[in-house]
């Protein structure tokens, strides 16, 4: 089956976890979060987060994190990132992470908050920095630019199979293209592929694990 973890767009193939905030009216698995470029209207966001968060087929908090190219100073990114990972944590829900220049940061964090649930950096795209995240226990989720980036598909192969996830976001192509570019690369079937990442999709998503049925939406 395939897995999309991150999506702007309904692509109606396998299971994909759409990005609420664009999708108001959709029924399908989604993720809600107060993206840090929105992160001075937490007060005003937080309620609806808490609402969101009560739905069977929300299954994580995202996309949130710290970006140190746009939005509010990075103080009060960090507030709101620190929050969200604790109602996560309550929730046990994974997060979903936007990281814009920001690795240290969000390490670091990791480090004091030892979170239980589990971290996806979604769009990675950050090639040199592959080995670090890898060691840090936190899974990577690659998008589109793996089609045409061959720093970043070298770096894909350093990626563990239980540490993978795949994602379209918002790129105008199909997750299937993806899973066949990423089974090609790493030179194994595309089943083998899908059951991996299946694997760490019933791993990470414990709505799963406590009975929902992904199928049904
Ligand atoms: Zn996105």
């Amino acid at each position: 089956m395939l897995i999309n973890i991150h999506t702007h767009h309904f692509q109606n193939q396998g299971i994909e976890i759409i990005n609420k905030e664009d999708n108001p009216f959709s029924n399908g698995l989604f993720s809600y979060g107060i993206h840090p470029w929105n992160a001075e209207k937490w007060v005003e966001f937080k309620s609806k987060l808490t609402s969101e968060l009560t739905k069977e087929n929300c299954v994580a908090i995202g996309e949130i994190g710290l970006d140190k190219l746009k939005g509010p100073t990075l103080q009060d990114q960090i507030e709101v990132f620190k929050a969200q990972i604790s109602i996560a944590e309550q929730q046990q829900l994974p997060i979903i992470i936007h990281c814009v220049k920001a690795w240290n940061e969000i390490k670091l964090l990791k480090q004091q908050m030892k979170p239980q649930q589990a971290w996806i950096y979604h769009g990675f795209e950050k090639a040199a920095l592959v080995e670090d995240v890898v060691n840090s226990t936190t899974y990577l989720s690659f998008g589109a630019r793996i089609l045409t980036n061959t720093k970043l598909q070298e770096a894909l192969l350093k990626v563990p199979m239980n540490q993978l996830f795949l994602e379209t976001d918002t790129a105008d192509c199909s997750i299937l293209t993806l899973y066949e570019f990423v089974s090609k690369l790493k030179n194994i079937p595309l089943q083998e592929l899908e059951i991996s990442i299946e694997q760490n999709f019933k791993r990470v998503f414990t709505k799963w694990k406590n009975g929902l049925n992904v199928q049904h939406f």
